[in-house]
C-alpha cells in the first residue's frame, strides 16, 4: 500500500465529459489502505450522489486546497487491487484506440467485483464409534429416523460430504444442526477455487523436437536469458509442430519461475486443445473465456496471482489475467480476425500483447499457417524475428488442388452450383465411404454484383473495391458513398446475367439431396449452431461417420482433423474476394489455404476443388499452390499502392445519429476537420447505413504515422466534447478489420 493523502480517481460514469481523474482526500481511517486499482465509493457531482470509481494513483500532491477536497467514503472491494501495470495498459488503450478511460479500465480488469470463494462442506464425527452407536440406539428408540440414518453412516466413516447426507440420505439441514448442537458432529467448511477445467488425464512427457523446432526454442530462451525481449513469428502450416514448440517454450518458462498466457481464437478452444496442454502441465493450466461464470473468472485470477497456475489459455481477454511473473505470451493463429475487439475500446490483441509484453518484460511468440500481412510485414522489416517450419511432422501429403472456372461451366450449359468435376468427385467419395466437406464463404453473401457470363465485377470508380447491391436496385460503394443504378446489362460483355450473388448453405444442402439421392448431409452455419454445444455435436457426428457431406460456412475450415475427409469443395471462392474491404484478398487466401489443409489429413490422399468466377486472381492461385510468400509479395504491393494497412495506418471515425440530417452534417464537419491534417475519404454511409433506427456514417483517415491519426482523433474529441451531443455519438476504429 502506498502512503499518501490523496487519491486520483476515475468515476464509473460512461461519459466523455467526466472521463478524467478527479482528486479525493483519503480520510484518516483509510490512510495506508488505498492503492491504485481499488474500487471506492465517492460523493460525486452537485448532489454528491454516491458513485463508484477506480483509484489510479495515490499521491501527496494536492491539486487544490484541503478544505475543498471531498473525501472517499469507503472501499468497495478489498480483494482486487489492479497492479499499476493494468492502469498503464488502460491508459495506453485509451490513447491508442480512442475510448474513454472507464471503458479501457473495465476491459483490462478481468473481473468487475470480488466474489466469495466457493465452499465445500463436510460432516465430521466428534465422538468415538462406541459413543456414536449409543446415540444411534437412542435415536432409534425415539423414532428419529433421519438422525439415525446419519449416525449409521458416521459409524462407518468419520467424515462425510455434506451434499451426500442432504441429498442421498435425505436429511434436512435442521436435523444436522441439531446433531451439531448435541455435540455429535461438526459441520466444517473448506473454501476452494472453482476450477472450470474438469479433465483427468495421464501426464505426457515432452517429445524430441525436430531440428527446426529446437532452433526456435533455443533462440527464444537464449534471448530471454540474455535479457533480450522480442516478438517472434512462427510460420508453419497446420501440423508442422507449432503447438509442440509452444509447449516446449512454456516448459522452459516454468523452469525459470515464469508464467505464460496462451491466446487462441475462441472457436479453437476445444476439449482437444485443452487436453494437450493438460497432458503436459496438469492442473497448472487453466482457461479463461466467455463461458466461465463470474465466480470462475474471479477464481482463475486469484489462482494466477497466488501462483497456483502457470499457464492460462483463452481468447483475447485472457491477456488481462494478472500473473505476477509473466514470462511469455503465445498467440496462436495470430491472423484470426476475432483477435480484434468489436466493442470500445476496439483493441487488437496482437498490438496489446506487444505493449503488455513490453510492460512486463516478457517475450511474445506469434504463430500462424497464414500470417497476417501485419505480422509478416513487421517480420520482413526486422521488427519481429521470423521462423519457418517447413514440413508436416505426421506425414501426409499436401492435397492436390484444382481450380474450376465457373464461367466455363455456364458457357457449356451447367447451371448447377456444382461443377461437373465436383459432382463426379462427390459421387465417387460417397460410393467409397469417404467424406466430403463443402465450404461456402458466406461473407459478402448479400453482396457483390457480378456477371455470370464473363466474370466482370462492378467496382467503385474511386476506390478499387467492389460495389454492393442494395435494395431498390442500387449499387453502392461502402468506402466513399458513390452510388449508381444497377445496369441491366453487363458493361463488359452486354450479357443480361449481371446479378447480385445469392446462395446460402441451405440451398446447397437442398441441392445435394436433389443431385445425389440417398446422400447424408450435415450442415453447419449460424443457424444450426445457435445453442452452445451444437457446434461440437455436429463435428462429433461428422467425425463418427454419420454423414457423407458436411456443408458449412467458414467455421468448418478451422483446425479440425477429420481423417476420413478426402475431398474439400469450395463452392464460390470469389464470395470473400468481393466483400468491399481492403482485406478481402488476404481473407480469401487464408480461408482457401485452410480449406485446402482440411483434405487428406489421414493416410488417404486428399483432393481440393476450388470453384470460382475469377480463376486468375492471385489470392486463389497462390492458395491453390499453398505459396504464402508469393501471395504476400503481391498483396503487400497492393496495400502499398492503396495506402492500406500495414503499409499505412487507417482510422475509421464512425458517427451514430438518431437523425439522418444531423448525422450527415456532423459527419461532414468531422471529415472536413480531419482533412486539414491527413488524407481523408468520405463521409459515406456505413456499410449498414442504419441499425435499430440509428443512422451510421463513416469517415476514413489514412496516415503513414500512427501518431498523426491519434492526433486527429484528439482534435475530433476536442471538437465533439463541448457540443455535449445527446443525439449523436462518435466512435473510433483503428486499422479496422471489417468495413464500418
Ligand atoms: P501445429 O500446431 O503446427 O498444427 P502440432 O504441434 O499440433 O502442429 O503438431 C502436429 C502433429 O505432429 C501433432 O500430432 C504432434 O503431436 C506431432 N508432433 C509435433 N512435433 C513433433 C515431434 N518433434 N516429433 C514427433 N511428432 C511431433
Ligand atoms: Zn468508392
Ligand atoms: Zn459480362
Amino acid at each position: 500500500m502506498t502512503e499518501g493523502r490523496y487519491a486520483n480517481i476515475i468515476v464509473d460514469i460512461s461519459h466523455e465529459k467526466v472521463d478524467r481523474p478527479f482528486q479525493y482526500k483519503i480520510p484518516e481511517k483509510l490512510r495506508g489502505k488505498i492503492a491504485a486499482g481499488m474500487c471506492v465509493q465517492i460523493p460525486f457531482g452537485k448532489g454528491n450522489h454516491l458513485r463508484s470509481g477506480y483509484v489510479i494513483e495515490v499521491t501527496d500532491q494536492a491539486e487544490f486546497p484541503d478544505e475543498k477536497q471531498k473525501e472517499i467514503v469507503e472501499i468497495v472491494m478489498q480483494g482486487i487491487s489492479v497492479e499499476t501495470d493494468a492502469i498503464r495498459l488502460a491508459a495506453w488503450m485509451k490513447e491508442t484506440y480512442g475510448s474513454t478511460m472507464i471503458a479501457a479500465l473495465k476491459t483490462v480488469l478481468p473481473v468487475k467485483k470480488a466474489m466469495r470463494l466457493k465452499e465445500k462442506r463436510k460432516l465430521r464425527r466428534l465422538l468415538t464409534v462406541e459413543e456414536t452407536r449409543s446415540v444411534l440406539g437412542e435415536c432409534i428408540r425415539k423414532h428419529q429416523n433421519a438422525k439415525a440414518r446419519v449416525l449409521e453412516e458416521l459409524c462407518k466413516e468419520q467424515v462425510l460430504p455434506y451434499e451426500l447426507v442432504t441429498g442421498k440420505l435425505n436429511v434436512s439441514p435442521a436435523t444436522l444442526r441439531s446433531l451439531q448442537e448435541q455435540g455429535v458432529l461438526a459441520i466444517e467448511s473448506e473454501s476452494f477455487y472453482r476450477n472450470p477445467v474438469k479433465i483427468e488425464t495421464d501426464r505426457e512427457h515432452s517429445r524430441r523436437l525436430s531440428k527446426e523446432q529446437t532452433a526456435i526454442c533455443d533462440k527464444v530462451l537464449t534471448d530471454f536469458d540474455g535479457g533480450k525481449r522480442k516478438t517472434y513469428l512462427v510460420h508453419g502450416i497446420t501440423g508442422s509442430g507449432k503447438t509442440e514448440v509452444y509447449l516446449s517454450l512454456i516448459d522452459g518458462m516454468i523452469r525459470r519461475g515464469k508464467q505464460c498466457i496462451v491466446l487462441i481464437p475462441e472457436i479453437a478452444l476445444t476439449y482437444q486443445t485443452l487436453l494437450r496442454f493438460y497432458k503436459r502441465f496438469g492442473d497448472r493450466v487453466s482457461v479463461m473465456n466467455s463461458s466461465l461464470s463470474p465466480g470462475e473468472k474471479f477464481d482463475q485470477c486469484e489462482r494466477a496471482k497466488k501462483g497456483e497456475i502457470d499457464v492460462i489459455i483463452g481468447p483475447r481477454s485472457a491477456l488481462f489475467v494478472p500473473f505476477p511473473n509473466l514470462g511469455m505470451i503465445v498467440m496462436d493463429e495470430e491472423h484470426e480476425s476475432s483477435y480484434k475487439s468489436e466493442t470500445m475500446p476496439r483493441y487488437h490483441a496482437r498490438e496489446t500483447a506487444e505493449y503488455l509484453a513490453g510492460l512486463k518484460n516478457a517475450s511474445l511468440v506469434l504463430g500462424s499457417a497464414t500470417p497476417s500481412l501485419e505480422a509478416y510485414y513487421r517480420a520482413k522489416q526486422g521488427k519481429y524475428e521470423l521462423f519457418t517450419l517447413t514440413r508436416r511432422l505426421t506425414g501426409g501429403e499436401l492435397a492436390h488442388v484444382s481450380i474450376i472456372d465457373l464461367r466455363e461451366e455456364l458457357r457449356s450449359g451447367n447451371r448447377s452450383i456444382f461443377s461437373r468435376k465436383l459432382q463426379e468427385l462427390i459421387e465417387d467419395r460417397k460410393s467409397r465411404g469417404e467424406q466430403t466437406m463443402l465450404f461456402l464463404n458466406r461473407r459478402g453473401y448479400a453482396g457483390f454484383v457480378s456477371c455470370r457470363s464473363c466474370g466482370y465485377v462492378m467496382k467503385c470508380p474511386h476506390c478499387d473495391v467492389s460495389l454492393s447491391q442494395h435494395l431498390g436496385n442500387k449499387v453502392v460503394c461502402h468506402y466513399c458513398g458513390y452510388e449508381m443504378a444497377k445496369p441491366d446489362k453487363c458493361p463488359s460483355c452486354s450479357s443480361p446475367y449481371l446479378l447480385g450473388f445469392k446462395a446460402g448453405t441451405q440451398q446447397i444442402e437442398q441441392q445435394l439431396y436433389k443431385s445425389f439421392p440417398g446422400i447424408r448431409v450435415l450442415r453447419m452455419d449460424g443457424d444450426t449452431t445457435r445453442t452452445k454445444d451444437s457446434y461440437e455435436k455436429i463435428l462429433t457426428a461428422f467425425s463418427s461417420g454419420e454423414a457423407d457431406v458436411l456443408v458449412g460456412t467458414q467455421m468448418i475450415v478451422k483446425g479440425h482433423d477429420f481423417h476420413n475427409v478426402t475431398l474439400v469443395g469450395v463452392l464460390a471462392a470469389d464470395l470473400s474476394l468481393n466483400d468491399s474491404n481492403y482485406r478481402s484478398g488476404e481473407r480469401t487466401f487464408q480461408l482457401l489455404a485452410q480449406a485446402a489443409g482440411r483434405a487428406g489429413r489421414g493416410t488417404k490422399p486428399g483432393e481440393v476443388v476450388i470453384q470460382t468466377y475469377r480463376p486468375d486472381h492471385y489470392s486463389i492461385l497462390r492458395a491453390a499452390s499453398q505459396d504464402y510468400e508469393a501471395f504476400y509479395e503481391e498483396e503487400i504491393l497492393y496495400r502499398k499502392l492503396g495506402g492500406y494497412p500495414p503499409a499505412a495506418h487507417m482510422m475509421a471515425v464512425l458517427i451514430l445519429a438518431l437523425d439522418e440530417k444531423r448525422g450527415e452534417a456532423l459527419a461532414g464537419k468531422l471529415a472536413r476537420l480531419a482533412k486539414e491534417d491527413v488524407p481523408t475519404i468520405g463521409p459515406a454511409k456505413a456499410s449498414i447505413g442504419k441499425i435499430n433506427d440509428i443512422y451510421r456514417y463513416v469517415v476514413y483517415c489514412k496516415a503513414f504515422d500512427y501518431r498523426q491519426l491519434t492526433f486527429v482523433k484528439d482534435r475530433i474529441e476536442a471538437y465533439v466534447q463541448p457540443l455535449a451531443l445527446k443525439q449523436e455519438s462518435v466512435q473510433f476504429d483503428f486499422n479496422p478489420i471489417d468495413s464500418c
